[in-house]
């Protein structure tokens, strides 16, 4: 059999394409994972989704589609409480499980597999530690993985981890001292908990370090929100590459910054402890400072850290390390085999792909490779984050399916692109004036 689609990786990003897809698309995904799970090592009680819930797979590219979060909640029974609620913002347990319950209404979805290679004659053949699968198209959808500086990687351990695997080293975090490195929502998450627990669970100390000049707030506010429409990406394609790389770390902070609310949360706690409080926790928050160095003596750690504005060397001791230090693309040497008949921008740090996420590839142009969530460079900071997921996939299935765009066009009411309101100048005869003043 001949698939029309095969997915790798069965995360948020392949998931709104299989929920998406029509019931003759031929389809079939290959998840690693015994079973779904959404950042399971950060599931903090406390935790809430960065967008609002009608990012969802589906809603922003098919309002009517039974795998929306408005149904979730209706075949749950709890419509009408969520309703009552009124959440300011939905916990990301709770969108776990829409993500889940959708896995599990699809049954298009090999679970405990692992995709190992993909070469190419006439279609795609995808070997997977189970079996062999032939398809016209292939998405690669694998999401990132923990990115910690080279120095502390060969030192990893259950007292040196990243944030993403805090769940599964909290429990024995009681009486240590603690550095969180990196400012971001994930290291704000790591450092309100770690100040937020009971007497018996406390930690002793608590310092938390990021390069940035603050603990900085991501930006929600409706014109910078404007970047995660679909105009924006069709904006950044003019640019060159550097040009739209260099635009995405302009506005990191449109993605990457602290929610107000945990933001509000641990200041709040911060000034209890402080001043209404007699508690006992020692805390510092450290800006405008680089982890350099890691060593490890006896038991303990001595992080070597820059002062960046002082430009001096500071020096810290902890007994355990938490890395929120990000993510980066993950690996995808499945492709290997084929990889030399890919393009690539940059260093060679993304897949080159057109404007319907398809790499650009010395091969049939009715056979694609759509790269989703690992070109943010080329395609904006909406790229790894579930803004414009529904709508990406929407793009990937109408190329699939040789369709024209069947999207609905949402105009910006920003004039991102130049424009030229010459005609009375012309008119006037002072085109030429006006030309010669730009
Ligand atoms: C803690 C955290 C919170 C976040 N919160 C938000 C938020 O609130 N809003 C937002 O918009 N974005 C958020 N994000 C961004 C997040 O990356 C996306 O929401 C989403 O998870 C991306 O989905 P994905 O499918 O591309 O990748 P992933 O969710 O990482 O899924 C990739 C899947 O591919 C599988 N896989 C990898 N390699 C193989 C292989 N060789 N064979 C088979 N399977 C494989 C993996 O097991 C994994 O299940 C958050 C990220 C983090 C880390």
């Amino acid at each position: 059999m001949i698939y029309d689609l095969v997915g790798i990786g069965a995360g948020p990003s392949n998931l709104s394409l299989a929920a998406l897809s029509p019931k003759h698309l031929n389809a079939m995904y290959i998840e690693r994972r015994p079973e779904f799970s959404w950042h399971k090592g950060m599931e903090f009680s406390f935790a809430d989704l960065q967008v609002s819930f009608v990012k969802d797979l589906v809603t922003l590219a098919d309002p009517t589609n039974e795998h929306s979060f408005l149904n979730y909640l209706h075949t749950n029974g709890k419509l009408y409480h969520f309703l009552n609620a009124q959440f300011q913002s939905v916990s990301r347990k709770e969108y776990a499980d829409y993500f889940k319950w959708v896995s599990q209404r699809l049954d298009n979805i090999l679970m405990s597999e692992c995709v190992l290679s993909v070469n190419f004659d006439e279609d795609f053949i995808v070997e997977t530690d189970k079996r062999t699968l032939r398809s016209k198209n292939i998405s690669v959808g694998v999401g990132k993985v923990q990115y910690i500086p080279s120095f502390a990687r060969p030192l990893l351990g259950n007292n040196n981890f990243h944030v993403s695997q805090y769940k599964y080293n909290d429990h024995q975090l009681a009486g240590k001292k603690i550095i969180i490195v990196g400012g971001g929502q994930s290291g704000a998450e790591a450092f309100y908990d770690l100040i937020s627990r009971d007497k018996d669970d406390a930690v002793k100390q608590v310092y938390w370090i990021t390069r940035r000049d603050n603990f900085l707030p991501i930006d929600d506010s409706p014109f910078t929100n404007d970047l995660f429409m679909p105009c924006q990406v069709e904006y950044l394609q003019q640019f060159s590459y550097s040009k739209k790389k260099e635009y995405v770390r302009k506005n990191i902070l449109t993605s990457d910054g602290i929610s107000g609310k945990t933001l509000n949360d641990i200041y709040q706690l911060l000034y209890r402890y402080q001043f209404l409080e007699d508690n006992p926790l020692e805390f510092k928050l450290m800006p405008s400072r680089s982890v350099e160095g890691l060593t490890k003596i006896g038991t303990k750690w001595l992080v070597n850290s820059r002062h960046l504005e002082y430009e001096v060397d500071e020096h810290f001791e902890a007994d355990v390390i938490i890395w929120a230090t990000g993510f980066c693309d993950g690996p995808k040497n499945f492709l290997r085999p084929i990889d030399h008949k890919l393009e690539k921008v940059g260093v060679g740090e993304e897949y080159m792909v057109d404007n319907d996420y398809s790499v650009v590839w010395n091969g049939p142009k009715d056979r694609n490779i759509f790269m989703l969530n690992s070109v943010k460079n080329q395609k904006g900071l909406s790229d790894p984050n579930l803004s414009l997921t529904a709508w990406r996939s929407r793009k990937v299935l109408d190329r699939i399916e040789n369709k024209a765009c069947q999207q609905v066009a949402n105009k910006s009411l920003v004039e991102w692109n130049p424009i030229q309101e010459i005609e009375p100048f012309v008119e006037q005869g002072l085109i030429r004036e006006a030309k010669a003043s730009i």
